[in-house]
Formats: C-alpha cells, structure tokens, sequence
C-alpha cells in the first residue's frame, strides 16, 4: 500500500441554462495562458470552449479533459431532457480525430489545470469572468494514494512523448514554466 496524502479535488459545475454564449471564459483562460501571460487571446488557445446548438439554441461550455492517443471505436449518443446529444459534442478530450483541445501552433493537447498560478488564484478564471453564475466552483477533500499519482503523471508523459516526441513535448515544458515564472 502506498502511503496517503491529502488531496484537494477542485471541481467546476456548469450549469448550461445560465449560459448565454459571452465567451468570457474563453477570452480569459486563453489569456492567461498565453506567454507571456494576458499578452494575447484566442479561443483556440483556451481550455474551455462553449459549444452552441443552433437547433435548440442552447449553449453549453466544455472543459480540456485528458489526452488520448487514439479516437473512440464507436459513438455514443446522450438524451438529454428528450433532446439527443453527440458523444463528441461533450466529450472533453484531446482527441486526435478532431482539432478542438489542441493548440494550434504546436499541436500539444490542451488540458484545464484550474488557473495554477502562484500566489494561487483565489478561483478559476473562467468562474470570475462569468458574470452569469453558469460556472460554480467547489472544493473538497480526498485522501489518495500518492503512488498512482506520480504513475498518472508518468503515465501522461510517456503518452505524449510517443506522440510529438521528446524534443517538443520538453520545448512547450520549457514554454509553460517561463509563463509561470514571468
Ligand atoms: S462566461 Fe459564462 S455565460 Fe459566458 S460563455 Fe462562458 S460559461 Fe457561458
Ligand atoms: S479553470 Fe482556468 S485553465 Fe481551466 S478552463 Fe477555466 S480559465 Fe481555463
């Protein structure tokens, strides 16, 4: 058994019917993570995007999840309310089958990590620009094994690398740490 650690799980919830499409969570999450930090914006860049659906006039905001080396076999379809939703439409991955989660220059996946900023950002960027209240974030905590952690993240790091190679998985390392320090 490997030894415990306390683990702060931080989570965002969404709720679509306060959501009125402003972009402002794209606009500032792409900002912040641009290097260096609030020098540009793009949507392409951000790590949440809002998707819309004409046919029901509805909008709803996505987050970056996790990488994946490979799209699904098959789809499925979600019922919603009676209304039927794409698999894709909500899934959060950066997937290789489409371009969304993935920044455009380099191609690297996108994933949300909650505004990691020092000193710490009091709350996610994309919650305080929402002047709508659809994002809600919420803290608890978890006692997790500290071993499958560091296994996660070598896990993730072994499955870029066979993706995009040493050289710019370690070049956009490079790049994220100088935008933190700067
Ligand atoms: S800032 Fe809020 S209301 Fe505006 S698009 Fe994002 S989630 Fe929707
Ligand atoms: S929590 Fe931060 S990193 Fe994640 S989508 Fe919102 S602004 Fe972007």
């Amino acid at each position: 058994m490997g030894e415990k650690k306390k683990k702060i799980i931080k989570t965002i919830k969404i709720d679509v019917n306060k959501c009125n499409g402003c972009r402002s969570c794209e606009m500032i999450c792409s900002a912040f993570h641009a290097t260096p930090k609030y020098s540009s914006n793009s949507p392409e860049r951000s790590r949440i995007r809002v998707m819309f659906d004409p046919m029901r006039d509805l909008y709803f905001p996505v987050y970056a999840g996790e990488y994946t080396a490979a799209e699904c076999m098959g789809r499925d379809r979600y019922i919603i309310d009676g209304k039927e939703y794409d698999e894709c439409g909500l899934c959060r991955a950066a997937c290789p089958s489409r371009t969304l989660f993935h920044e455009p220059d380099s191609c690297l996946p996108l994933k949300c990590d909650m505004c990691e900023d020092d000193p710490a950002q009091e709350k996610p960027l994309c919650v305080q620009w929402c002047i709508n209240d659809a994002l809600i974030y919420e803290e608890r905590e978890e006692q997790v094994d500290e071993q499958e952690t560091l296994e996660d993240v070598k896990i993730g790091l072994e499955s870029m690398i066979d993706k995009y190679g040493w050289e710019k998985v370690m070049d956009t390392v490079a790049r994220v740490s100088a935008s933190k320090k700067g």
